[in-house]
C-alpha cells in the first residue's frame, strides 16, 4: 500500500497538498509534525501534516517530502480542529492560519528581515516592483518577506528582494533582539519623624554647623512645595550643590528617606511576592455572581465601570484554575499589554506569566509556545494579544478577555480575518473551559447576547474605594468660538481647569483621535487639497518633519510652500491632529512638560513603555494622546482629561461610530481621578446636545445600548443581522468595477435586498488599488454556513470569468 500525507503549507492555497510517504515515515508521523516539502518548480516550505492516509491524489502524482522536521508534534489535535473551525467561519485558508499561528521561526522560510541600506538611490535605478518594496522600507525600518508578498501582492517576491540586495538598496538581517531596561530613579524625602513643624526645626537647628547638610534641607524643602512633585535624587544634587556622598550621609542618619517609583517592576526576581488583595464586598459580590454564572454559562460579560477593581477578580479566578493545574488565557488588546498589568500579574504569581505578542521577538516566541505545549509551571497564565489564542493549550480552564469592547480584537488584514474574542469563546469551549469578557463599555454585540442569555452577566457599578466616577463637562465650542473665548483649540473652560489643576501638582491628559499636525493643507485661493499619488485620500501635516504624508501607503513628501494648483501661498490648516496640539499646549504652559503619545512617538518595542514610565514618575505633566491613551492604564495622579473634539469621532462614516465615541470617550474620562480625589474631564464639542454627549456624562451605558439597538434593528447592522464584506481590489479601476457589478448581481440572485452596493469605500484606492465594497447581511434565521457556501460558489464562478482572474477578492465575516 502506498502511503501519503495530507500537509498544511503557509500559502492561500484553498486545498491542502497530498504527498507520499514511505511506510517507515507513514508510521512515525502523527499530524501536527512539521514536515518539508518541494513546492512548484524550486521551492522547499515548512508544512505541517493533518492527515495521514493511502489516497492518492486523482489530479497530480505526489512528490516526496524532504524531510520530517519534528519528533514529537508541535501543533495539536485540537489546534488543528480550532484552526478548521477559523477556517470556515472566517472563510480563509488553513495556510493563512498556519501563518497567522506559528512563529516565524517554526517556518524556515520567513525568517529573514529586511531593512534598507545607506547608500543613496534614484528612482530610475529601480523598476516599479522594487521600488514599492524600497519606497515601503522609508517609514518601516524593516519588512519580512511575507510584508513583501502583501506590499507586491503577489507570492513570488524573492526575485525582487534579490534584485534589490543586488542593488545594494536592502540589506537581509536576523532579527534585531531589544531588551528595554527601564531606568531606575531614585527619590527622596524627609523622613516621617520630621513631619511636625517642631522635629523640623530642631533639625535645622542640629545643623546648624554642617551647612551643606542643611542647605539640602532647605532645598528638598523649596522643590516639593514648588513642584509639589516627588524629589529626585538627581534634582537635589544640582539644586543644592551637593554631592552625593552628602545625600547619603544624610539618608543613613535616618534624615531623608530614599525610594524608588515603581521599584517592583524594576527588580522583578521571578518569585511572586505579594499575596492578592482582599476584594471589598462590591468585588466579593461579583465574583460570586460570576462563579454562579458559570454554572449554567459557557461565558460570562463582567461590566464593571472603569477603576472598579476588575483586574483583582481575574486575580481571584486564576488562582482558583491554577488550583485546578490548568492553564489561563488572558487577552488584551495589543496596546494594553503594559508593563502596569504584567508586573501586576508577576506579582501574585510570579514566573507562571508568560507574555505573548507580535513585538516579541521570534525567539522569545518559540519559548512560550514550547511551554504551553508541555503544560510547564512556566506558562500557565499566558497574557497576550489576539494571536496568542493560536497557542497549543494542554489542559485550557479559563480564558479572561479583558477591554472586550476594543475594536483591535479584529484581525483586519491579512486573512485570517478573525475575532480573537469570539474565536477564544470557541476555543475555550472545545476545552470545555470558561471565558470571561470583561469591560467598563461592553461592545452592543456581547451586551446584546447577555440580554439575550447566551451569555451570564454581572455588573459592578462602583469604582474601588469609592472614588467617584469623574465628573463631566461638555464644553459647547461653537458658542466659545462666537463669543472669541477660545485660544487655538482650547477653550477658557479647558485653559482655567488646566491652569488649576497644575497648580495643584496634578496631571493633565489632552485627548485628540488623530496623529500628525494638522490632517489636512488646504489652499485658500483654490481649494486644492494635496493627495497622495497613491491613494485616494488627502495628505496629512507631520510638523516635525516638515513634510506631508499619506497615512495609507507611507508615501511622504517635503512641506509644499504654495499650492501645486494655482501657485497660491496662502496654504491653511483644515482640522488639527496631536502634533498641533502638543504645540499650542507648550505655548499655553511654557512651564509645563509636554509629551505626546501616538503611532509617530511609540514606535519601536518599548516606545510605548516608555512614555507610560515618564508620566507615572511624574516627569509629564501633559500627555497629548490618540486612542492609545484610553487603554486601561491606571495613573494615580491625572486629575483632568480633556477630550479635543468629540465631533470628528461621532462623524466618522461608519455605523459604529457612535458606539466607538460613547466607549472611547468614557474609556479616556475613565483616567481621571482614580485614587482619592473626583477627576474631572471636560469635553470640547460644537454639538453638546447631541444624544452620545448626553449619555456620556450622564455615564448611562444602558440609555446608549437602547438607543444605538434600535438603530441597529432599523438598519438591519450587527448585532441583529451577521455581516460579511466582499472587498475586490485591481489596479485598473474599470475592471474592478465590473467584476463587482458582476459579483453583486450574482449575490443579489441568491439574497435579493440583503445585499448591498457594490460601493466605493470612503478612501477609494489605496497603494494604487482601486478598491469596491460589497455587503451582505443575514438574518439571524438564515443558515450562516449555507451562506457562505453561495457565496463561495459565486466565488468560484467568478475566477472563471477570464477578466476577472486578476482581481484580488478579500471576504471579510463579522466585519469592523
Ligand atoms: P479596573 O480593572 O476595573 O479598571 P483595577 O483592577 O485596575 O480596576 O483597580 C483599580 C485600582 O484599585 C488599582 O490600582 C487596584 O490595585 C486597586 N484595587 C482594586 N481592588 C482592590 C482591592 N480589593 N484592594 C486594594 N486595592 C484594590
Ligand atoms: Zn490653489
Ligand atoms: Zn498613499
Amino acid at each position: 500500500m502506498p502511503n501519503f500525507i495530507d500537509v498544511i503549507l503557509p500559502i492561500p492555497l484553498q486545498k491542502l497538498f497530498t504527498y507520499s510517504v514511505t511506510a517507515a515515515e507513514a508510521n512515525f508521523l502523527k499530524p501536527g509534525m512539521r514536515v518539508s516539502v518541494p513546492f512548484g518548480k524550486s521551492k522547499i516550505y515548512t508544512g505541517i501534516v493533518k492527515n495521514i492516509h493511502e489516497q492518492a491524489p486523482v489530479v497530480y502524482e505526489a512528490k516526496d517530502i524532504h524531510q520530517i522536521l519534528d519528533e514529537v508534534p508541535l501543533v495539536t489535535k485540537m489546534q488543528l480542529k480550532f484552526w478548521e473551525w477559523i477556517a470556515s467561519y472566517y472563510m480563509c485558508t488553513m495556510g493563512d492560519i498556519m501563518r497567522a499561528a506559528l512563529p516565524n521561526a517554526f517556518i524556515l522560510e520567513s525568517e529573514t528581515i529586511l531593512t534598507k541600506t545607506t547608500s543613496k538611490l534614484n528612482d530610475e535605478d529601480l523598476k516599479d516592483d522594487e521600488f514599492l518594496v524600497y519606497e515601503a522600507l522609508h517609514h518601516q525600518s524593516s519588512l519580512k518577506v511575507q510584508d513583501v508578498m502583501s506590499i507586491l501582492d503577489k507570492k513570488t517576491v524573492l526575485p525582487v528582494i534579490k534584485r534589490l540586495i543586488e542593488k545594494d538598496a536592502i540589506s537581509v538581517q536576523e532579527e534585531v533582539f531589544e531588551k528595554y531596561k527601564p531606568k531606575l530613579v531614585r527619590y527622596v524625602k524627609l523622613a516621617s519623624d520630621y513631619s511636625s513643624e517642631l522635629k523640623l526645626q530642631e533639625l535645622l537647628e542640629n545643623l546648624s554647623r554642617a551647612k551643606k547638610q542643611r542647605q539640602v534641607i532647605m532645598t528638598l524643602f523649596m522643590l516639593s512645595s514648588k513642584t509639589k512633585k516627588p524629589v529626585k535624587v538627581s534634582e537635589l544634587i544640582s539644586q543644592s550643590e551637593a554631592s552625593s556622598a552628602i545625600i547619603r550621609t544624610l539618608i543613613d542618619k535616618g534624615v531623608l528617606e530614599e525610594y524608588h517609583i515603581k521599584i517592583d517592576r524594576v527588580v522583578y526576581s521571578g518569585e511572586a511576592n505579594e499575596a492578592s488583595k482582599h476584594l471589598n464586598e462590591y468585588q466579593e459580590k461579583a465574583l460570586s455572581e460570576i462563579k454562579s454564572e458559570f454554572e449554567n454559562q459557557h461565558t460570562v460579560l463582567l461590566h464593571g465601570v472603569t477603576s472598579s477593581g476588575k483586574t483583582e477578580i481575574y486575580v481571584k479566578l486564576i488562582e482558583e484554575i491554577l488550583q485546578k493545574e490548568q492553564q489561563v488565557l488572558y487577552l488584551l488588546p495589543e496596546i494594553a499589554l503594559t508593563t502596569q498589568l504584567v508586573s501586576r500579574l508577576q506579582n501574585y504569581f510570579g514566573e507562571k506569566v508568560a507574555i505573548f505578542h507580535s513585538k516579541y521577538s521570534s525567539h522569545e516566541r518559540v519559548e512560550v509556545w514550547n511551554n504551553v505545549l508541555n503544560n510547564s509551571k512556566k506558562a500557565q497564565i499566558i497574557l497576550g494579544a489576539r494571536s496568542s489564542i493560536f497557542l497549543p493549550f494542554q489542559n485550557l480552564g479559563l480564558v479572561i478577555v479583558d477591554e472586550e469592547h476594543e475594536q483591535s480584537f479584529k484581525q483586519f488584514d491579512p486573512a485570517p480575518r478573525y475575532h480573537a474574542r469570539d474565536a477564544a469563546i470557541v476555543l475555550a469551549n472545545m476545552h470545555q473551559a470558561k471565558t470571561l469578557l470583561g469591560s467598563a463599555t461592553p461592545s452592543l454585540e456581547s451586551y446584546f447576547n447577555a440580554q439575550q442569555q447566551r451569555y451570564g452577566l454581572v455588573e459592578l457599578n462602583y469604582r474601588y474605594n469609592n472614588v467617584l466616577m469623574p465628573e463631566i463637562e461638555l464644553v459647547d465650542i461653537k458658542d466659545k468660538h462666537k463669543r472669541k473665548l477660545m485660544k487655538g483649540h482650547f477653550s477658557d473652560r479647558l485653559i482655567e481647569e488646566m491652569t488649576e489643576t497644575l497648580s495643584e501638582g496634578h496631571q493633565i491628559i489632552l485627548f485628540q483621535n488623530r496623529r500628525g499636525f494638522s490632517p489636512i493643507i488646504e489652499c485658500n485661493t483654490c481649494g486644492h487639497a494635496p493627495q497622495c499619488p497613491n491613494c485616494d485620500v488627502s495628505l496629512t501635516y507631520h510638523q516635525y518633519r516638515n513634510q506631508l504624508r499619506c497615512h495609507y501607503c507611507g508615501y511622504n513628501t517635503a512641506m509644499i510652500k504654495t499650492c501645486s494648483a494655482c501657485g497660491s501661498p496662502e496654504l491653511d490648516n483644515k482640522g488639527f491632529g496631536t502634533e498641533q496640539i502638543e504645540e499650542e499646549v507648550k505655548v499655553l504652559f511654557p512651564e509645563h512638560n509636554v509629551a505626546r503619545m501616538d503611532l509617530d512617538t511609540t514606535r519601536g518595542k518599548y516606545g510605548y513603555e516608555k512614555i507610560i514610565t515618564a508620566l507615572e514618575q511624574q516627569e509629564i505633566d501633559i500627555l497629548v494622546g490618540t486612542q492609545m491613551l484610553t487603554k486601561g492604564l491606571d495613573f494615580r495622579n491625572v486629575k483632568l482629561v480633556g477630550v479635543m473634539n468629540a465631533d470628528n469621532m461621532l462623524n466618522f462614516p461608519d455605523f459604529r461610530a457612535h458606539e466607538h465615541s460613547f466607549q472611547l470617550i468614557m474609556q479616556v474620562s475613565g483616567r481621571a481621578g482614580r485614587t482619592d480625589k473626583r477627576g474631572k474631564v471636560l469635553v470640547q464639542t460644537y454639538n453638546p446636545y447631541h444624544n452620545i454627549l448626553q449619555q456620556v456624562s450622564a455615564n448611562n451605558y444602558e440609555a446608549m445600548f437602547k438607543e444605538q439597538m434600535d438603530e441597529r434593528f432599523n438598519y438591519k447592522y450587527p448585532p441583529v443581522y451577521k455581516q460579511i464584506k466582499i472587498t475586490l481590489k485591481h489596479k485598473d479601476y474599470n475592471r474592478v468595477e465590473q467584476a463587482s457589478i458582476w459579483f453583486g448581481k450574482s449575490l443579489r440572485q441568491v439574497f435579493g435586498d440583503n445585499v448591498l452596493g457594490p460601493e466605493s469605500p470612503p478612501v477609494s484606492r489605496i497603494r494604487n488599488q482601486f478598491y469596491k465594497n460589497i455587503l451582505v447581511k443575514i438574518p439571524k434565521k438564515q443558515s450562516l454556513s449555507k451562506t457562505k457556501e453561495a457565496i463561495i460558489k459565486i466565488n468560484n464562478s467568478f475566477f472563471s470569468v477570464k477578466d476577472f482572474r486578476s482581481v484580488k477578492i478579500i471576504l471579510n465575516v463579522d466585519n469592523y
